[in-house]
């Protein structure tokens, strides 16, 4: 066991619920197990030595968590929406973008991640269909789940059901190998089923049923067709899908169509959910335990709305946050997200619960509370240490880490336990 300590002038996100802070603080982790081992807040220091002058512009948070987006899409910028184009015609341009050599996928997918790192984050929720995420996101010291996604699956029917399922099998079995090849004990693997409209509802159950994911994470409520459709209107979604489907669903809520299907697993996340209803937050608090994902940029971007106010606060769980894709988002910082959240929803601003809303909130969301998401004697040593050099309101400190804005530059990662 080797034993790596290192001194902080200023700590965010300490103790098991992420709130405290303090000054002068030395961590010590043990690059093995790579565990924090102590956490000491230092009063006696020696004025002048070379420990407090190597710590006096050092601030360390605990990684960010990015509890909803899509990798493989990379860090480009977004695919905009055209005048008078609809959402449909947009995800179909966004698919055909999804056609590239395997090189530019792994660069794509490297871009994204270099740019999360960069700005605080290390855990992160992905959706996506390339296997080779794991193996990308494990190398980069990322935490987080990858959710095998299926996306406009070939046509299903229960009598021939063979042209799917040579589909989904191989893929699954893929993330399954770049699990055991690359996965570490602060990975998990999920599923997504893209949204309901995607797949009927009898092919969903059997997924699901065949899988066994140790999660699920959706896309929900996202967008006005959506919802006309799983009402069984009239919509264009109903037109891309009728070869495909073969069936239209037929619900009051949103969220009825959802639990329909009867997939849930004990854990999940659901993303978006700008059209959810009063109704739908019953089913999404006390009957599913699921997280929801707010992304307010990307939903801005694309349908000049996100989740209503009045539903966010009827929801009785922290309600977490996602960028999405570089797609719909432009950048993938977390903090923007943050920012745009809460001055969308007029709340007030608490740095030290806007910290733990991106910390321990996310790690719970995706079921990694107990090894992540605050700095806690026990935890995984997965954190962030910033150059504060150039900040000089040291009261708000916090508020200037969490500010895009005010440039505090990232001094160094240390990805569960290995500084990087
Ligand atoms: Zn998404």
């Amino acid at each position: 066991m080797s034993v790596e300590t290192r001194l902080f002038h200023y700590a965010f996100g300490l103790g098991e619920d992420a709130l405290d802070s303090a000054e002068w603080v030395e961590v010590s982790w043990d690059s093995t197990h790579r565990r924090i081992t102590t956490i000491n807040q230092l009063t006696d220091l020696p004025v002048e030595s070379q420990a407090v002058n190597a710590a006096r512009h050092l601030a360390i948070t605990p990684a960010f968590v990015n509890a909803h987006t899509h990798v493989d899409l990379g860090a480009a910028s977004p695919i905009n929406l055209l005048p008078n184009e609809d959402m449909i015609d947009w995800l179909l341009r966004v698919n055909q973008s999804r056609q590239r050599s395997p090189e530019q996928i792994d660069a794509d997918i490297c871009d994204a991640l270099n740019v999360m790192t960069s700005t605080g984050t290390g855990i992160i929720a992905d959706v996506g269909q390339h296997p080779r995420v794991v193996h990308h996101m494990a190398n980069h010291g990322v935490a987080g789940n990858v959710a095998m996604e299926f996306f406009h699956p070939s046509p299903w029917n229960l009598e021939n059901n063979q042209p799917f399922w040579d589909r989904v099998m191989p893929l699954w079995a893929a993330f399954q190998e770049a699990f055991k090849i690359h996965g570490h004990q602060a990975l998990t693997l999920g599923l997504s089923p893209h949204s309901p409209y995607n797949v009927s509802p009898s092919a969903w159950a059997a997924v699901v049923e065949e899988l066994q994911p140790h999660f699920i994470h959706a896309h929900i409520a996202e967008f006005e067709e959506e919802m006309a459709y799983l009402n069984g209107e009239t919509s264009r979604i109903n037109d891309l899908h009728q070869a495909i489907i073969k069936k239209t669903f037929d619900a009051e809520a949103p969220f009825d169509a959802y639990l329909q299907n009867s997939f849930w697993p004990s854990s999940g996340l659901v993303a978006h959910g700008c059209e959810l209803t009063e109704k739908d937050i019953l089913n999404l608090n006390r009957r599913l335990h699921l997280h929801l994902v707010s992304c307010p940029r990307s939903n801005l971007h694309l349908h000049h709305k996100t989740i209503p106010t009045h539903i966010l606060n009827a929801i009785d769980s922290p309600v977490l946050l996602g960028t999405d894709s570089a797609l719909s988002c432009p950048t993938l910082d977390i903090r923007d997200e943050a920012k745009a959240f809460y001055s969308h929803h007029e709340l007030h601003w608490d740095a030290k619960q806007v910290l733990k809303k991106m910390t321990l909130d996310g790690a719970n969301g995706l079921t990694l509370k107990d090894d992540l998401g605050s700095l806690a004697i026990g935890k995984l040593a997965h954190f962030s240490i910033w150059d504060v050099s150039h900040v000089d309101e040291k009261e708000s400190m916090l508020d200037v880490l969490l500010d895009t804005g005010r440039t505090p530059e990232i001094h160094q990662r240390v990805a569960l336990g290995q500084v990087s």
